[in-house]
């Protein structure tokens, strides 16, 4: 038997960023389900800094540990390996109910999963808003608008969506989380929040992530071919992380309870986005066209007037600061994964 004479941890005192402190009445404890996926550990990061209590459920399907391990063991941060598909009784003053696979590939990989997570999932956390009077900000999606027929797409527009596509599973799951939201706020007074957040990138996005951004950088930091799926004239908007995190922010502080889109409007078509990255990245990747996805949306801008009215909301980060920043930050997820493997 080997004894440790010494707690190997003695004098190995974690760092942490610093925190601003906040009285009692202004510290909030804050429950983000999926907190440890690319979108909520941003979010995360922003409410640990202004001095929030955060508690983190999540079941680490598309999530990392790895995403919130600068906070882990801080006295104001909780991570909870839990999945929403099962109750959680705890004491909290707002919830940003983010726990959902984002990503097409990740979504269809166990579409009953998917719909369990936004159906029965939605359910526990508005229960659990309604039994702690707490606010529920729900992460909606753009593609509640689904193959839009409208554009740019307003909130007001009522969607376009196959209830039995591939798709489906997200884009009817999403929809269901709505109106739960807005059943809970009827019948039971809780207090919602509804945020359809349009395509969104940035670091700790997940390297096999499956999404546009993630994948095209990927190939052109390493000389693949760069895949475009279908002619390339399907757009989207691409949004920096930083922008959609204050804007969810502002719309959990403000009183504003109807839906309310929040995305970049700046509008590119596909191909356009395949000759951006490989123009940044340079390196010698071709751009190659495959064959199209089912149900792919053609067109896809958020109107933003709603949230610049009630918000005072816009989007900050240009595509081609975010993308730089984003592809920084996929150097060196692979120079670290070239390391693991050599190792
Ligand atoms: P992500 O996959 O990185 O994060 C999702 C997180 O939820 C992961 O940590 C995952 O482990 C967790 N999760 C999934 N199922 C769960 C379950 N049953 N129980 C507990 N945790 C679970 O995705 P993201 O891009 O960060 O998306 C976050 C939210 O924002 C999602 O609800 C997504 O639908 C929404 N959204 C994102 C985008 C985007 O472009 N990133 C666009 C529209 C909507
Ligand atoms: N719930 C939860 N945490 C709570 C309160 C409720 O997870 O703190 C779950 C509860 O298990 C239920 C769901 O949320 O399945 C909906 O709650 P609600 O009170 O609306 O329904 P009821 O319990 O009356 O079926
Ligand atoms: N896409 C592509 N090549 C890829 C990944 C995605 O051409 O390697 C296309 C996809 O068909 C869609 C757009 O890029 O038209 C955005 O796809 P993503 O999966 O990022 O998000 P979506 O908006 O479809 O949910």
């Amino acid at each position: 038997i080997r004894v440790l004479e010494e707690s190997p941890y003695k004098g190995a005192m974690k760092k942490y960023p610093p925190v601003k402190y906040l009285n009692y009445k202004n510290r909030k404890r804050i429950l983000i389900t999926g907190g440890a996926g690319f979108v909520g550990s941003h979010l995360v990061d922003v409410l640990m800094y202004q001095g929030h209590e955060v508690v983190v459920a999540d079941n680490f399907f598309t999530g990392r540990k790895r995403n919130v391990e600068q906070w882990l063991g801080h006295p104001n941060f909780e991570l909870i390996h839990h999945d929403i598909v099962n109750p959680l009784f705890i004491e909290v003053d707002e919830i940003y109910h983010l726990a959902s696979p984002a990503s097409p590939p990740h979504y269809m990989y166990n579409p009953v999963k998917t719909i369990k997570t936004n159906t029965m999932g939605t359910i526990n956390m508005l229960g659990l808003a309604k039994r702690v009077m707490a606010k529920v900000l729900v992460a909606s999606t753009s593609e509640v608008y689904g193959d839009p027929t409208v554009h740019p797409q307003p909130e007001t527009y009522w969607g376009h969506v196959n209830p039995i596509g591939p798709r489906a599973c997200y884009d009817e799951g999403k929809r269901v989380s709505e109106t739960l939201s807005y059943a809970y706020a009827k019948q039971e007074k809780v207090n919602v929040r509804v945020a359809r957040i349009f395509n969104t990138y940035g670091p700790k996005m997940h390297m096999n992530d499956g999404r546009v951004v993630s994948n095209f950088i990927l190939q052109a930091l390493q000389n693949k071919t760069i895949t475009v799926y279908g002619n390339g004239r399907q757009t989207r908007s691409f949004q920096y992380v930083s922008d959609l995190v204050d804007g969810m922010i502002l719309l959990m502080e403000s009183n504003y309870t109807q839906p309310i889109n929040l995305g970049n409007p700046v509008e590119h078509s596909i191909e356009e986005f395949a000759s951006i990255i490989k123009g940044l990245v340079g390196g010698k990747s071709e751009i190659f066209k495959s064959q199209a996805v089912e149900d792919d949306p053609q067109r896809r801008k958020p109107d933003i007037t709603r949230a610049k009215k009630y918000l005072n909301w816009e989007p900050k980060v240009s595509l081609k600061d975010g993308l730089q920043r984003t592809i920084d930050y996929f150097k060196m997820e692979l120079e670290r994964s070239n390391q693991d493997f050599s190792e």
